[in-house]
């Protein structure tokens, strides 16, 4: 194909503005999905993705458009739409679909207006240089206000609020315009065609029947069908097994040219083989400069993941590969804890991430897991120099500790104005430093905030949702870190640590954890035959303390001598209970409480 009839796009929106239902208009519209196979959100594939209406990994799908022009001619182009999930944790992902693109739609909902997702995705896509179209989306909703909201977004990116674009994508209505507008507006792609080829990867995906399919824009040359390539940043060589487009299934071709979009697959097992942001060459004669690539992902959130019945630990670990194949954001190494046996420490991109994981884990692998609650990672300096890179709190140096580094996040918070000063208070209350604050309209208002990643992995949004009655919005990226006030804080029974219940908090904060923890085991441990002291501990110094107090537990009392058989029984059924049991010290303690004490309330 021509590249000069050839357009990259993607869609950027906050969550549930209506991204994935434009991107299904758009593959009714222009034919590649006929109305009897078409289905809501028909490209997130993924169960979860479809059951939470989120969209995690992106795809690339080709549509033929022609676009009229005004002297009534219709001219055949290519449209290359590149879906891109919407959270905050996958933002690596959105930049990454964005670098494949020459221009992007941002969409926003009319009824809501600009949310944080809105502006961090158009902050993403003017770095990366991209058109961008401005569409207002939901217009068939009697609560929208188009007016309203065409002049905020006006203002937002310095265009005309007649330039703003009015489409439900429920109805169809304005989409056949819109599409029209992606071509007359975003740049065809440029790329030299004589060149050697490169290609960059912006997907890798695992799939079950087909192995990895790796997914590339052509920037320069071409790439041919049983060609054989090379990866530039490893110099591995693979053969071409097949080369196409989705469309939106996949289609082998014959192969891909400059400006093209569409996939490979080589064979190759492992999406790390296939890695992201890497070049794809000819193996002989190709090129010898890498087109600029992406940053790896990095783990910010950790969490234990212990099966609770330690027979499926070989399973977790099976899923966890598994998994892997297919995310190269996923990293785990086994860990074991007194209290929850043996288990996995896995890094996440973020909260969602991690619940995403969980969740594909106990679905579809069917393992029941317990997780301890999720920590970032610190960097401790000692007095001596060493440092340490701390992923579990119960790891926590101990010795002459210098400094403690905690990752910190650049935040912003979008919200109409009366909740300013309810949004003030919460980030004061979670360490936060305001950095500034803007109006985008008379009464709409944006915060940016620097706050510790600590203090928002928990339960920040749902705190932010309830003091503002759900109107505030927020995104956040990961800035650097910060040396602060922070200690670990342990939880012992009987003078034993609980490894599970370490934490790491700030100073101001270890009291009021130690208090809660403390009080919260002492409602789920079952009377022992001794009395069990339950304290939280800094150092040695001990900050709280709560008493489960003794009994005489004698199943075979109330079996008034008589029947042995039944007493037996007895025994047995106790010895049953016992081997959910977890031994920590001289305690025995229900899994279950664990499970109830490492959940949140
Ligand atoms: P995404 O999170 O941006 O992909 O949003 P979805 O496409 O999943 O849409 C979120 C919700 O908004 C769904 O319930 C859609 O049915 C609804 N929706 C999307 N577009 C429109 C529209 O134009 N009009 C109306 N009334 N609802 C829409
Ligand atoms: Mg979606």
């Amino acid at each position: 194909t021509d590249p000069a009839l050839i357009r990259n796009f993607c869609i950027i929106a906050h969550i549930d503005h209506g991204k994935s239902t434009l991107a299904d208009r758009m593959l009714q519209l222009t034919g590649i999905v006929e109305e009897r196979q078409m289905r809501a959100q028909y490209l997130d594939r993924m169960d979860i993705e479809r059951e939470r209406g989120i969209t995690i990994k992106s795809q690339a799908v080709r549509m033929p458009w022609s676009p009229t022009s005004e002297d009534g001619t219709a001219t055949p182009h290519i449209l290359n739409m590149i879906d891109t999930p919407g959270h905050v944790d996958f933002t690596y992902e959105v930049s990454r679909s964005l670098a494949a693109c020459e221009g992007c739609i941002l969409l926003v909902d009319a009824a809501q207006g600009i949310e944080a997702q809105t502006l961090a995705n158009l902050y993403l896509a003017m770095e990366n240089d991209l058109t961008i179209i401005p569409v207002l989306n939901k217009i068939d909703l009697p609560a929208a206000q188009p007016d309203k909201f065409a002049a905020e977004l006006a203002h937002l990116i310095g265009c005309e609020p007649e330039d703003v674009l009015r489409v439900s994508a429920k109805t169809g209505e304005g989409v056949g315009e819109l599409l029209d507008e992606v071509v007359r507006l975003v740049p065809a792609p440029v790329g030299v065609k004589d060149a050697p080829a490169r290609a960059m990867i912006f997907d890798s995906v695992y799939d079950a029947y087909r192995g990895v399919v790796t997914y590339v824009k052509v920037v320069d040359g071409e790439l041919g069908r049983r060609e054989r390539i090379r990866m530039m940043s490893t110099n591995a060589a693979h053969e071409l097994l097949e080369i196409g487009t989705n469309s939106p299934e996949m289609t082998a071709a014959d192969g891909l040219g400059v400006g093209e979009v569409g996939y490979l697959i080589t064979g190759v097992k492992d999406v790390r083989q296939s890695k992201v942001g890497d070049t794809i060459t000819q193996f002989h004669k190709g090129a010898t400069e890498a087109l600029p690539g992406y940053k790896d992902p990095k783990p910010m959130v950790f969490s234990g993941l212990y099966p609770l019945d330690g027979s499926d630990y070989p399973e977790l670990r099976d899923a966890l590969d598994k998994l892997q194949l297919n995310d190269a954001a996923l990293v785990y190494e086994p860990e074991t804890s007194a209290a929850l046996g043996f288990g996995f420490r896995v890094g996440f991109l973020g909260l969602l991430h991690l619940e995403v994981i969980r969740e594909r884990l106990e679905r579809e692998f069917g393992l029941d897991l317990i997780a301890t609650a999720p920590n970032v990672v610190y960097r401790v300096v000692m007095e001596d120099r060493t440092e340490h890179t701390v992923t579990n709190p119960s790891e926590f140096p101990t010795g002459k500790v210098d400094e403690v580094h905690e990752p910190v996040v650049r935040a912003t918070l979008l919200a109409p104005s009366e909740f300013i000063g309810a949004i003030m208070e919460l980030c004061q209350t979670r360490r936060g430093n305001l950095q500034g604050m803007d109006y985008l309209s008379e009464d709409r208002v944006e915060l940016r905030y620097t706050l510790p990643l600590a203090e928002i992995v928990f339960d920040f949004f749902d705190a932010l949702k309830s003091k503002t009655r759900g109107y505030a919005s927020l995104d956040y990226e990961p800035t650097g870190e910060q040396s602060a006030d922070l200690v670990k804080v342990d939880i012992l029974l009987h003078g034993d640590k609980v490894d599970a219940f370490s934490a790491i908090v700030h100073k101001d904060k270890a009291y009021a954890y130690g208090v809660r923890m403390a009080g919260k085991l002492r409602e789920l441990i079952p009377r022992q035959q001794f009395e069990v002291p339950i304290q939280a501990a800094v150092g040695s110094r001990i900050i709280a303390r709560e008493t489960v107090r003794a009994i005489r537990k004698d199943v075979l009392a109330k079996c008034y001598g008589g029947d042995i058989s039944r007493k037996r029984k007895l025994l047995e059924k106790q010895k049953e209970g016992k081997k959910r049991m977890k031994v920590v010290g001289r305690v025995e303690v229900p899994q279950e409480a664990f499970i109830a004490a490492l959940s949140s309330d």
